[in-house]
């Protein structure tokens, strides 16, 4: 496993541990994902036996320490798995971010003793699910108006409200889901919010069915809702009236997972159109004989590359301990705009099979327009970005 806490060398290729690493999941990807995942997409099934393999392979416990039972690995080894997922299919790639970065990550961050040793260890090997509920059905952007409420009866918490499009929420699998509240009035303008675990079964928690969506169609996603819920005040995550600090970190991480996630979709855009481009016939030669397919396929590839340079920057300055919050929000930004764009000129090569389910390209066009939206929309990072700037 790649050593703890060691910045990726971005200039001179990937250490041992790191290719290996990337190649191990990549043939996990292409033998155990591809076979699968288009059936269970047009389902619009969880693939769970799908999770449970990556699971096997410790994906789920890449950047946690051995202690709560992961691999003692670092979020640059998280990014090169999401990537080579992503490559193939992006709802088992955002499975699998969600589930570490949302899920597992807030409670290995600012969790108590007790609640690390409860739920981490069986977050890190892919048995159980954990999600995070921090969207509103009134706030996502604006994610200091939730309106959600928590107020401490005794030693409980009793909690008010409703959340939005939570990732990983309603699975088989799912234990729990850390909720972003108000816990007290506001000081200075801002209401005091904390994150408290709420396990599932909880009564009054209610998992609203499934959204049904134009992508990500293996994924699970729900709109939760709260009515009295009671959990112990020790299912507190971090400090009291913290929360939203918390979350701002752990949303800047978890941009540059994204961003290596829409690498991989990029990607694997460059690879279905360089097999097709070599095989479809027109006007008796390949069409990858035609000059505008190989421009459209250039142009592809800058943009993976590119995407790919700008995550293993943001990703090599967070593991250095140095600021990272500019180069996070220009990873995303960037493998966003060259997810949609490589999706579109994928589909483009691919002519009318193009449109079908049946080709990857098709599910990767109709993948690629969340990433312009989940963590953060392209305008915030714009907003990250310039304000970065100083302006
Ligand atoms: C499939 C999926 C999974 C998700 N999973 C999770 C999850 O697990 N947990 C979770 O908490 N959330 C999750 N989300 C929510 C996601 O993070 C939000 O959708 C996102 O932050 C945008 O919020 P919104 O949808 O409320 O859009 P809004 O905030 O209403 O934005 C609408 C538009 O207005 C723009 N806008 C808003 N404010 C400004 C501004 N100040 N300046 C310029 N433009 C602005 C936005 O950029 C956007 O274009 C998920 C979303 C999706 C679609």
């Amino acid at each position: 496993m790649p050593p703890e806490s060691s910045p990726p060398p971005v200039r001179h290729g990937l250490s041992p541990e790191y290719a290996q690493l990337r190649d191990t999941v990549a043939q996990f990807a292409r033998e155990v994902v591809a076979p699968v995942i288009g059936a269970h997409y047009e389902a619009e099934e969880f693939p769970y036996e799908v999770v449970a393999a990556m699971g096997r392979l410790g994906l789920f416990g890449l950047p946690f320490g051995e202690d709560v039972g992961g691999m003692g690995g670092d979020y640059f080894a998280l990014c090169l798995a999401l990537e080579e997922l992503a490559r193939i299919d992006s709802s088992v790639a955002i499975t699998l971010e969600a589930g570490v970065s949302l899920g597992a990550m807030p409670l290995d961050r600012f969790g108590s003793p007790e609640l690390r040793a409860r739920w981490l260890p069986r977050l890190t090997s892919g048995e159980a699910l954990g999600a995070f509920g921090l969207t509103e059905p009134g706030s996502g952007t604006d994610a200091g108006a939730l309106r959600t409420s928590a107020r401490l009866d005794g030693d409980t918490w009793v909690i008010n409200g409703s959340k939005a499009f939570i990732t990983n929420s309603g699975t088989d699998l799912t234990e729990f889901v850390t909720v972003a509240a108000v816990t007290g009035p506001a000081t200075g303008g801002r209401p005091e919010i904390s994150t408290i675990l709420v396990p599932s079964g909880t009564p009054g928690f209610v998992v609203a069915p499934a959204y049904s969506k134009i992508g990500w169609c293996c994924s699970d996603t729900h709109g939760l809702s709260f009515d009295d819920v009671r959990v112990p005040a020790t299912n507190l995550v971090g400090d009291r009236g913290r929360g939203y600090a918390q979350f701002l970190q752990i949303l800047d991480e978890g941009r540059i997972a994204i961003a290596a996630l829409g690498t991989g979709l990029a990607q694997g855009c460059v690879d279905e159109s360089v097999r097709y481009a070599k095989e479809r016939q027109a006007f008796g030669r390949p069409i990858g004989d035609f000059q505008a397919v190989q421009f459209l396929v250039a142009d592809m590839a800058a943009r993976a590359h590119t995407a790919r340079l700008a995550y293993y920057d943001a990703a090599s300055r967070m593991l250095a301990g140095e600021p990272f919050k500019r180069e996070a929000a220009i990873a995303k930004l960037t493998a966003s705009d060259a997810a949609m764009a490589n999706a579109r000129a994928a589909t483009q090569v691919f002519g009318g099979y193009g449109f079908m389910n049946e080709y990857p390209v098709g599910r990767f066009y109709r993948d690629a327009k969340v990433l312009e939206v989940g963590e953060g929309t392209s305008e915030v990072q714009r907003m990250l970005i310039a304000r970065d700037l100083g302006l």
